[in-house]
């Protein structure tokens, strides 16, 4: 059980971040958008302040002045009843019952034509975003942009249409586009001084930052925007960038402050009366308590959760909840109550099931049946979560190259501009006579210009930053190989890869003989090059996918998959060769032990294999050293000689 359990944490530990990062990215937030429209009808600017301080009374405000309309108003003013409707989608939104708004939304775009109306491109965004499945989003992302079409480019509306392009394309997983349709406005937006615009394109930003995993960069907007919140009293988008916060804390495992981030947003959504905003902060709580092992903490926030989310029809997020559930059974060692929650979600509900949200439960399940000694199905559902997490893996990883990219030459865009700004500040200076001039360059040039810098100064050193950083916790100092954390992720993936697909994998453990009596002797920097030099000479042996780490001391890890006994015997062979000839000082011959075992011995977990090598390598001492041997079973295998 041990080894099926280790193997999970390990790969668990290994996506989390994605996982949570995907989970972030569901649109469970609520958006922005009802403050981005220029929109001048009267009814509509009177109920929309309402609709970001409490949605829930808005939506009743609306639909009582509907109620008051007299008969025929439909033709006789249809502005008036659209505007209502309007109010009406966005408190919807701002609900995010997304569904819920399409119908007035619906309602709202009949009654008002094809004319180009701030109105009906506020009613037209809304009813895009309450879309979720790929072909309603496509339909949608083609009607903003023959809207855009009639609308000149720089005009409000056509950059809060642009924002509403971005979301969906970040509903449908294109976080490249998205990225560079959301800086564009966010610049646009902040050249033609509208905040609110830029504030929007502001919060969607930051949801697709945290999507790339960018979640220094995606705070700094955030906290912008909580500023923004808090000076106009939005309760509403105070909540949702809470919630947002929580995410981003969460995704960066700091799960205290993330847990604190959706208390917050608890008690403003509970104060709102906003149920469902509840509901999600409790789930989200319920997720972080498990990951700091509270359990009954975790179960509490979830029992929370689940009525709200089933009487609500919140099919996808019930089936989260089971597998949270599960997931703290398992915790609190019940496993067959795991494993029931786990049928019911895995078995019961098919197709529709976010892909997110299965992987999760089928590794769960295998801890599951694992824990009650069931290991044969328990290595099935380890496969399929396997399976089902690289190719989730896959796509995101293509996506987040392509978004990488995308992000690059938005900063590039970031710094391009600061230029064209000082340039401008200096052809303004020169007009400077003009007082009008000099107040548009004071509040928009200056600020504009070093906002531009700082935010493309953030940009360029945190990432670089991040890459540095990732690259150190994965290598050992003294040799810069994997060290053995990275060594043990990358053997799990190829091992895990090669009993999937039925491919050969031999893993060799090699120990340097007598190390102590050559620290004894030479001192420990003689050593400590001996090692250096290992790794520096080492790839003349070896190929592309093999892997080679320090596993401690003069002990390493060698992987080579597609590698049957025979040709891993030739490896070794060249890697002794190697190390014979490095030249330390005169007299001085170095030489290893090398054990190997392989999968066709029927192993199955990485643990088991590095035992079986590590016996291995016990024989070849106990032979005297400077050798090499198989394990017992491989040997078996092989047949004699
Ligand atoms: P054996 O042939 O049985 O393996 O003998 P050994 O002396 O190599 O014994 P063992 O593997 O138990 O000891 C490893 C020694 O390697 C102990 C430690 O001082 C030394 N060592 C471990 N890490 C380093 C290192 O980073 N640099 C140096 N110079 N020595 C190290
Ligand atoms: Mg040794
Ligand atoms: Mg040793």
């Amino acid at each position: 059980m041990s080894d099926i359990a280790a193997i999970g944490r390990t790969t668990l530990r290994w996506c989390a971040g994605l996982l949570v990062l995907a989970l972030a990215g569901m649109g469970i937030g609520k958006p922005a958008n009802a403050g981005c429209f220029p929109v001048r009808a009267p009814q509509f600017v009177a109920l929309r302040p309402l609709v970001s301080r409490d949605a829930s009374q808005a939506l009743a405000q609306a639909e009582a002045r509907i109620a008051r309309l007299p008969p025929g108003s439909a033709r006789s003013d249809p502005r008036r009843l659209a505007a209502l409707y309007a109010i009406q989608a966005s408190a919807y939104r701002a609900l995010a019952l997304y569904h819920a708004s399409r119908a007035p939304a619906r309602r709202g775009l009949k009654l008002l034509g094809g004319a180009v109306d701030p109105l009906r491109e506020q009613i037209l965004s809304s009813y895009a975003l309450s879309f979720d499945s790929p072909a309603g989003i496509a339909r949608a992302l083609r009607r903003i942009k023959q809207a855009r079409a009639s609308l000149p480019a720089n005009s409000p509306s056509a950059l809060c249409l642009k924002i509403t392009a971005g979301d969906l394309n970040i509903l449908r997983n294109r976080s490249d586009l998205a990225i560079r349709e959301l800086t564009q406005s966010y610049l646009r937006a902040q050249s033609l001084g509208l905040p609110t615009a830029r504030i929007d394109a502001g919060i969607v930003l930051t949801r697709v930052l945290t999507k790339m995993g960018d979640y220094k960069q995606a705070l700094d907007l955030l906290r912008q925007t909580i500023g923004w919140d808090k000076a106009h009293n939005s309760t509403n988008y105070l909540a949702t960038d809470q919630y947002f916060e929580g995410g981003i804390l969460r995704a960066m495992r700091h799960y205290h402050r993330a847990i604190a981030a959706y208390r917050s947003d608890r008690a403003l959504s509970t104060a709102i009366d906003d149920r469902q905003g509840v509901a999600y902060a409790n789930l989200s709580i319920c997720q972080a308590e498990i990951a700091l092992k509270r359990f009954a903490a975790a179960r509490r926030a979830c029992n929370r959760a689940a009525p709200v989310l089933a009487a609500g029809n919140a099919h996808a997020m019930v089936n989260e909840t089971n597998v949270l559930r599960a997931r703290i059974a398992l915790g609190e060692q019940h496993p067959r109550h795991a494993l029931a929650l786990l049928n019911r979600v895995l078995d019961h509900s098919g197709a529709d099931l976010a892909a997110t949200t299965i992987a999760p439960a089928y590794l769960a399940r295998s801890r599951a049946e694992a824990a009650l000694h069931r290991y044969a199905v328990a290595y099935r559902d380890q496969s399929q979560y396997l399976r089902r997490f690289k190719a989730q893996n896959r796509i995101n990883q293509s996506r987040l190259k392509a978004a990488l990219e995308m992000h690059f030459r938005a900063s590039e865009e970031f710094l391009r501009n600061a230029v064209l700004t000082r340039k401008l500040q200096a052809a303004a200076y020169q007009a400077a006579k003009q007082r009008q001039l000099l107040h548009w360059m004071g509040t928009a040039g200056v600020a504009g210009g070093l906002i531009i810098i700082l935010l493309s100064y953030i940009l360029i050193s945190g990432r670089r930053h991040r890459r540095q950083l990732v690259v150190l916790a994965n290598t050992d100092p003294l040799t810069s190989l994997p060290n053995r954390g990275h060594t043990a992720q990358r053997a799990t993936l190829a091992l895990g890869s090669a009993l999937e697909h039925n491919r050969p994998l031999t893993v060799a453990l090699l120990d340097f003989d007598h190390f102590k009596t050559i620290n004894d002797q030479y001192g420990h920097a003689t050593g400590d090059h001996v090692l250096r030099e290992f790794a520096r000479v080492s790839h003349e042996a070896l190929r592309g996918g093999d892997i080679l780490g320090r596993w401690g001391g003069e002990e390493f890890l060698l992987v080579l998959p597609e590698t049957t006994l025979d040709s891993a015997l030739l490896t070794v062979g060249r890697l002794c060769a190697l190390v014979s000839r490095i030249d330390i000082r005169a007299g001085l011959r170095v030489t290893f032990s090398a054990g190997l075992a392989t999968t066709a011995e029927g192993v199955r977990t990485l643990d088991e294999l590095v035992a079986r090598a590590d016996a291995a390598l016990y024989e070849a001492k106990d032979a005297g050293r400077d050798a090499v041997r198989i394990s017992r079973a491989a040997s078996a295998v092989l047949g004699p000689g």
